[in-house]
């Protein structure tokens, strides 16, 4: 059996420009930044390759070196598109500019110096390899938030693509000889080709995986916060209460829950509209973020009610929280609303009484409609201890 090597660039350049039509196809048009920048560095790979397969029909003429410039130019900034894209989907910070330095000086390096065999052979594969391993470098840190799996896959491709691009560079840079021109039937050569074409396949599937992977983190992220104030909404803040609750108990650490409800919402809503009620409600809601510590847990409990773990707090600090939500609240309400907004706030430390999260949040929630009663825009604190009745 003949491998021949201009067919085997062939068969990879369709098959490229078919999975870079394919991928947007699949995922839809409307995709994150990082699966974006994945399907553009298929296109311009093959761009790239495309434009490699053309100049071996110009073997020594000016349209050789205009093709191959534009090939390697199209090759090396596919690198730096789908290493950007394995940046944002690790989650790692990236520095850009050197990547892209890189991919500029090789193509003038290349375009300057094209009538210099070994010297365009050797630099445009030794940069382009060394593109290739930073990706595989950027893929093999550890990142909790993706699966090893799909980073395995690519780590796996570039790294073999590597090491044949390397090999190619050697040859040409150095052995001359054996590999004259790029379509030489050269053994490695031959092999470069059928891993680049293995690679383009397995490269494909993990593009799919981290797709899926970062649309599956979407749909997790989507289920426990609230769409209109981004808090937890009121299940997931109840799973994550109860944890703390327990903890507080383990631990013997002081914990209080806070109720707090916007006072005469429905007349903002009447007499303002829907949208500034939800203006007003973002507003708290960020408010109530910015005061936080970390470590504290608020959720949007349900309409114009929220609800507050603060944990490793006594009373006397959750009361000073409440004066300094309702401080900011103030000012920012009339900055902002163009009217006040007020509420009120049942407070409810956690005692020996408090078994379960339920009873906690009854006590803060009588609290609450008490503070009602007493004429709204004020915090009551639940009695400490509820007094049982003599057996
Ligand atoms: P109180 O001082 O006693 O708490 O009176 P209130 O008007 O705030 O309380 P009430 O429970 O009577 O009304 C709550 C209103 O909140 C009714 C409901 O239409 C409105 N609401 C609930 N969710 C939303 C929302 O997401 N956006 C807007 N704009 N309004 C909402
Ligand atoms: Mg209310
Ligand atoms: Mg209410």
């Amino acid at each position: 059996m003949e491998l021949d090597v201009r067919t085997l660039m062939v068969v990879f350049t369709v098959n490229t420009f078919a999975v870079a039509l394919a991928l947007p196809a699949i995922m839809g048009w409307r995709v994150g930044p990082a699966a974006r920048q994945a399907v553009l560095s298929m296109l311009l790979q093959a761009g790239g390759w495309f434009f490699l397969v053309l100049s071996t029909f110009w073997r020594g003429q000016w349209q050789d070196q205009v093709c191959s410039v534009l090939a390697m130019a199209g090759m090396s900034t596919s690198l730096v598109l789908l290493w950007q894209s394995m940046g944002l989907w690790t989650g790692w910070p990236q520095r850009h500019w050197p990547m892209w330095l890189l991919t500029v000086l090789m193509t003038l390096g290349y375009g300057l110096g094209f009538d210099h065999y070994p010297w365009r052979v050797g630099l445009a594969n030794g940069v382009l390899g060394l593109q290739m391993l930073v990706i595989v470098r950027s893929v093999s840190r550890h990142s909790p938030e993706t699966s090893w799996r799909w980073r395995a896959l690519i780590g796996l491709c570039m790294g073999a693509t590597a090491t044949v691009t390397f090999s190619r560079g050697i040859l040409g840079a150095f052995f001359t000889a054996s590999y004259p021109f790029l379509t030489a039937p050269h053994p490695v050569n031959k092999v470069a080709a059928l891993v680049s074409n293995l690679s383009l396949v397995l490269t494909t599937v993990a593009i799919l995986l981290a797709y899926r992977e970062e649309a599956e983190r979407q749909l997790q992220a989507q289920a426990i916060t609230d769409g209109l104030t981004d808090l937890l909404n009121r299940r997931a803040w109840t799973e994550r209460a109860e944890i703390l609750l327990a903890d507080a108990q383990r631990y013997g650490y002081p914990l209080v829950a806070v109720m707090l409800d916007i006072d005469h919402f429905k007349r903002i809503n009447d007499e303002r509209g829907h949208a500034k009620g939800d203006q007003a409600l973002q507003l708290f809601a960020r408010l109530l973020r910015e005061e936080l510590r970390t470590g504290d847990l608020a959720g949007r409990y349900g309409g114009e009610e929220f609800c507050v773990l603060l944990t490793h707090t006594r009373e006397g600090q959750a009361l000073s929280l409440d004066q300094r939500l309702r401080h900011c609240l103030r000012l920012q309400s009339a900055q902002e609303l163009d009217f006040p907004l007020e509420y009120s706030a049942g407070l409810a430390a956690m005692g020996q009484q408090d078994q379960t999260l339920d009873s906690l949040l009854r006590r803060a929630d009588e609290a609450l409609y008490e503070a009602k009663h007493a004429g709204r825009g004020q915090v009551v604190l639940a009695p400490r201890e509820t007094t049982k009745a003599p057996a």
